[in-house]
């Protein structure tokens, strides 16, 4: 089966016992034994529900895997995760990278002694320099969240399985559709499902995909004993978003290409992120790595006294938190994904108070780049959106 046909039918077309086409929602904490010592496989929604089984086969296969996991969000999945690892391993992470990660493993497995290192995963020399004999992971976002660096998976996986540590990489910006990160060697894929393969703004998700026996038996432990899985009606929300995202995914990558394109020409707009742009540092490697560039777009205002009165002005584009959604939105990471950030370090790696981000969903682009052109200063100015002369 090729991906499109996966995020659709993967792991069950329809509802075994009924027929149902639309995976039904059993929405039951508790499942009745037949008698002493039987189980119809199902126990207790906390340990597994028919439902949320269905989305995790559906995305082990949609991202090459043997096992999926579905948690209650992308945070509940990292967290499960690093259960895999013990006080005193060290895990080498991407600087610049979801805002929410950084808090959890600084603000709270650092304190169980588990150690962290930023590093711009980017630069293959600083994975190199910053790994110790205590190193046992290496946490990646490729492209890195919000400034769009692309760092090698391949060679990443090479690099961490000869120290014997795993590769982790966060695909939640590509996702399976244009880009899989175990096919390039890594060994655990982790999606915050509540973007792109939910979908539509309305349903928190999170995922682990691999193909270790050992982690698997493990990996379901922690997600039993913890209790962060994804409930049955998120599980439905997420299962009905995938359908469409190939549709989905396509389309908003279209109109980021025409997007970024524009943004490039404007005035008031110093430099724009996007790993389409044939001179962005790596795009020789997203080219290789990666099937599409995906629908987030950063840039630097070069003005940062502007960026209020933009994110006043935006109508269509709502100025809110998260991404991968139908709906476009602008984000500013200073003070949003990224304000768990310390100051020092993200503005170390290029998250300043002049960067923008932009996710960019399926309404007609035409419609978003009037409502840019509206919002970004001289107000009022009128720009033609000829699309995709990129500048070199
Ligand atoms: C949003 C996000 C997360 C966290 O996921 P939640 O579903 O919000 O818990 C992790 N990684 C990336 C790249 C994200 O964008």
């Amino acid at each position: 089966m090729k991906a499109e046909t996966v995020f659709l039918h993967g792991g069950a077309s329809f509802d075994p016992v009924t027929g149902a086409v639309s995976t039904p929602i059993y929405q039951s904490a508790t499942f009745r034994h037949p008698g002493l010592g039987e189980s119809t496989g199902y126990d207790y929604s906390r340990a597994l529900n028919p439902t949320r089984s269905v989305l995790e086969k559906r995305l082990a296969l949609a991202e090459h895997g043997k096992y999926g996991l579905a948690f209650s969000s992308g945070m509940g999945a990292i967290s499960s995760l690093i259960k895999l690892f013990k006080p005193g391993d060290n895990i080498i992470v991407s600087a610049d990278l979801y805002g929410g990660t950084y808090r959890l493993f600084n603000g709270y497995y650092s304190k169980y002694g588990f150690s962290f290192t930023w590093a711009d995963t980017s630069d293959f020399e600083q994975i190199n320099k910053n790994c110790s004999p205590q190193t046992k992971a290496l946490f990646i976002e490729t492209p890195s969240n919000p400034m769009m660096k692309v760092t090698d998976i391949r060679r990443s996986a090479d690099f961490i399985h000869e120290k014997g540590g795993f590769l982790i990489v966060d695909n939640t910006f590509l996702t399976p559709w244009f880009q899989n990160p175990l096919d390039f060697g890594a060994d655990f894929v982790i999606h915050s499902g509540t973007k792109y393969l939910g979908g539509h703004h309305d349903a928190l998700s999170g995922f682990i995909v691999h193909s270790n026996d050992e982690a698997e038996v493990r990996l379901r432990d922690a997600q039993m004993s913890e209790g962060a899985a994804l409930a049955p009606f998120d599980a439905w929300l997420t299962l009905r978003g995938l359908k469409t995202l190939a549709l989905r995914m396509d389309k908003a990558a279209i109109n980021a290409e025409i997007i970024a394109g524009w943004l490039r020409g404007h005035p008031a707009v110093e430099r724009v992120f996007w790993i389409g742009f044939p001179d962005h540092p790596q795009y020789g490697l997203s080219q290789n790595q990666s099937r599409g560039s995906g629908g987030m777009i950063s840039f630097y205002m070069k003005d940062a006294s502007q960026i209020p009165q933009v994110l006043k002005r935006v109508s269509l584009i709502m100025f809110a938190e998260s991404l991968g959604g139908v709906d476009s939105l602008i984000t500013y990471p200073v003070v949003q994904t990224h304000s768990a950030i310390p100051e020092a370090m993200r503005t170390a790696a290029g998250v300043s108070d002049k960067l923008l981000r932009l996710s960019i969903g399926i309404e007609n682009v035409d419609d978003l780049i009037a409502d840019l052109a509206q919002a970004l200063p001289p107000a009022g100015l009128r720009i033609s959106h000829a699309p995709v002369n990129l500048p070199n």
